[in-house]
């Protein structure tokens, strides 16, 4: 019999909102018009019903968006992992009820942390308070049953405080931590490119350093890579299906996979797979046509397949109870 570890993990990250409270100089978040909330349902269900069993909830900050805990709920219902990443402003703020219940649909939450410096977060545009709220989360995430993990970009502004950073995260039990060298993919990451710019042999140089301090307390140090980057499935507000590319001129390309409304995104990851192995990694890959450029809040209409789409709203064989 198969384990429930042996099952094929279909990982989806779903960027559901894009305003944040945070402004982090080096932002590279999709500025979209996010759905309805009755829209965004439709597509979890339909993502459910294609086999996705993994969704990451991210933004802008996802916990601004008003409908979150409903989705989320749906997801863990119909046995989908929950991973939600967060920036923690909200979070830090909420009494410890209201923490529980967002940590109740999670396994895992990841939280965005490049240095345990007021001035330096300051400057990244986190906000001198970032560490604090970082601080307050690890210590109230102690003893809950959702793994904590942590997302650090590597920068030509913390390239010396990476070090402090791992001391700090070893105080507590980290499921992975994850190092992603800058990347100038659009938004502010690419207007302010000069500012934060790091030589890749740094950013290896730091993550070996890391891994020879032997920290007990951090299960996985990850350095996620271009190439990891590219294999990713992405979604926007829209729901549009993004892979992120470094073309030959060394210039970031969002290049488009479909609406995850219409297309089914586990066949696309299956696709993915196969490419990889065959080494045509990139190849297919388009630009996004400009039917969907239009930032509505009714992309869905799109779908030519009405009965589909019936089906996705009347969430035949999902558990909906709300
Ligand atoms: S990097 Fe994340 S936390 Fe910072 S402004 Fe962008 S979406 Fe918000």
């Amino acid at each position: 019999m198969k384990k429930e570890s042996d099952k094929e993990r279909f990982r989806v990250c779903w960027n559901v909102i894009s305003a944040c409270n945070s402004n982090c100089e080096y932002c590279h978040r999709f500025k979209v018009k996010e759905h309805s909330f009755k829209d965004d349902k439709k597509i979890l269900i339909k993502m459910i019903k294609d086999g996705v069993t993994n969704l990451t909830w991210s933004g802008g900050e996802a916990l601004l968006y008003p409908g979150i805990m409903k989705l989320m709920k749906i997801a863990k219902e119909n046995g989908v992992k929950n991973k939600l990443i967060t920036n923690g402003i909200i979070l830090s703020q909420l009494d410890e009820k209201e923490k529980d219940k967002i940590f109740d649909k999670l396994d895992e939450i990841v939280l965005s942390i490049d240095s345990t410096n007021d001035e330096t977060n300051k400057e990244l545009g986190r906000g001198e308070k970032h560490y604090d709220d970082v601080r307050k989360i690890l210590d109230y995430a102690k003893n809950k049953d959702v793994k904590v993990s942590i997302n650090t970009v590597i920068n030509s502004k913390n390239l010396d405080e990476i070090e402090e950073l791992a001391h700090f995260l070893n105080n507590y039990k980290i499921y992975r931590w994850k190092f992603f060298k800058f990347m100038p993919f659009r938004g502010l990451a690419e207007e302010n490119k000069k500012m934060f710019e790091v030589d890749e042999s740094k950013v290896d140089e730091i993550y070996e350093k890391i891994q020879e301090l032997k920290l007990e307390n951090i299960e996985n140090i990850l350095y996620k890579t271009q190439e990891d980057i590219e294999e990713d499935i992405v979604l926007d507000p829209q729901a549009n299906m993004y892979q992120t590319i470094e073309n030959k001129n060394g210039e970031f390309e969002d290049r488009y996979r479909g609406n995850a409304m219409e297309e089914n995104i586990v066949k696309l990851i299956k696709e993915n797979r196969i490419k990889k192995e065959q080494g045509k990694f990139l190849e297919g890959l388009k630009v996004k046509p400009q039917k969907n450029n239009n930032n509505s809040q009714d992309s869905n209409n799109g779908t030519n397949n009405k009965e589909e789409q019936k089906e996705n709203e009347d969430g035949e064989g999902i558990e909906v109870d709300e």
